[in-house]
């Protein structure tokens, strides 16, 4: 296991992407974006991909340098392309503008099509609410076939994240942010890598066996760094909570991608991120202020349940990211060495000398 400081972490990918043919400001965005989610918990999304983004780089399935363009721009509503950008990039210039909308219109709806990997949308939650904004995000993976709907073992929607985040003045903003698999492809990465397992049940094999095992989602894999290709395993991931969770990751589906002019997952298609995202300005529907001081007070009555377990907690959304980038911040980032294996070998098939790759570590 190695333990990374944040900055170093960050600037170690900053300079692997620059070295793969991105511009400061971007490749910047990028290893601060793969460190944050990190930093907040979700390994999943973190710096576990800086091999598989530089892989989609060269092989141009994401391009570096692109902008967000409008299709459509009324006071509300935005219709953006992105062109196959880095998500990281297009993302942020997207709710940007959903931001400036909303605080204008008081509500806004902003439709990206056609964004590289957006990573964590929690990032994104989390922008609008430091504006003071509510926003909800419906996001689909175009092209991206990895779970099997409830009641069946095919393949035939993409890990379809939603979010949902509330600004709470003083303290960290309410912010939902989930994968609508059982779990986030990311996770089966980092599982295979040697890092935290995932559930026994959150696989399906073509036979209907439920399994852990992230052999079913990438087929044989080399136990060391190496490729991952989650086109090539028999199996499916299973959409969590049976029927609501499948129907929810079908929504995402038909809004963030059928909607946003993404494309609803599906074969054939080129990968890319949609994001249907709706911004509400709290402060118009509240002229009253009775908002923000009933959300602390429903906090404060949502966590006084008592624990299930002995020692228990009660824990709203966002509350476990905001805990756990606190103590990454001061204690370090821990990664599994099948991880760090995997980012070093990058670094140095992009020229990266030893001594900055080591640099990261002290
Ligand atoms: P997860 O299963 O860890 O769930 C996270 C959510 O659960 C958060 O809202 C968190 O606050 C809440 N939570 C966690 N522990 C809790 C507890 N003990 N009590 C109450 N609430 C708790 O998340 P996931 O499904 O693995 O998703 C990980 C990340 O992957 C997300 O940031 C998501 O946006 C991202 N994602 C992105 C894409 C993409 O294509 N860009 C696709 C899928 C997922």
């Amino acid at each position: 296991m190695a333990v990374v400081n944040a900055e170093r972490l960050k600037a170690l990918v900053t300079t692997i992407f620059e070295a793969a043919g991105c511009a400061g400001d971007e490749a910047a965005r990028i290893g601060n974006y793969l460190t944050e989610a990190n930093l907040t918990g979700h390994d999943s999304h973190g710096v576990a991909r800086v091999p598989r983004y530089v892989g989609w780089l060269k092989e141009g399935r994401v391009e570096a340098g692109k902008e967000v363009t409008a299709i459509v721009d009324t006071p509300s509503i935005a219709v953006l392309d992105g062109h196959y950008g880095f998500g990281q990039t297009v993302g942020p210039q997207a709710v940007r503008i959903g931001i400036a909308k909303a605080k204008q219109a008081g509500l806004a709806a902003v439709a990206l099509k056609h964004a590289g990997h957006l990573g964590r949308i929690g990032d994104f939650a989390e922008m609008a609410a430091a504006e003071g904004l509510v926003s909800i995000h419906f996001v689909n993976v175009v092209g991206s076939i990895l779970v099997a709907p409830y009641g069946g073992v095919d393949r035939r929607i993409s890990t379809a994240p939603y979010c949902i985040g509330v600004p709470m003045p003083g303290r960290a903003p309410l912010l939902l942010d989930f994968a609508t698999s059982l779990v986030a492809e990311g996770k089966v990465l980092v599982a295979s890598m040697g890092g935290k397992p995932i559930p026994a049940d959150a696989l399906v094999s073509p036979d209907g066996a439920r399994s852990g095992d992230p052999a079913v989602l990438y087929g044989p894999y080399p136990s060391g760094p190496g490729p991952r290709d989650p086109m090539n395993g028999p199996g499916a991931i299973r959409a969590f909570g049976e029927h609501k969770g499948s129907g929810l990751a079908f929504m995402c589906e038909i809004l963030g991608g059928a909607l946003t002019g993404a494309g609803a997952t599906g074969p054939g298609k080129r990968f890319c991120n949609g994001m249907m995202s709706i911004y509400i300005d709290p402060k118009i529907i509240d002229p009253d202020g009775f908002f923000p001081a009933e959300c602390a007070e429903y906090v404060a009555y949502y966590k006084s349940a008592r624990p299930e377990q002995a020692g228990g907690e009660v824990l709203v959304p966002g509350e476990a990211e905001a805990r756990a980038k606190a103590k990454k911040l001061k204690e370090g980032v821990p990664l599994s060495d099948g991880t760090w294996d995997a980012i070093a070998d990058t670094a140095r098939s992009l020229g990266i000398g030893d001594n900055v790759i080591k640099a990261a570590l002290n």
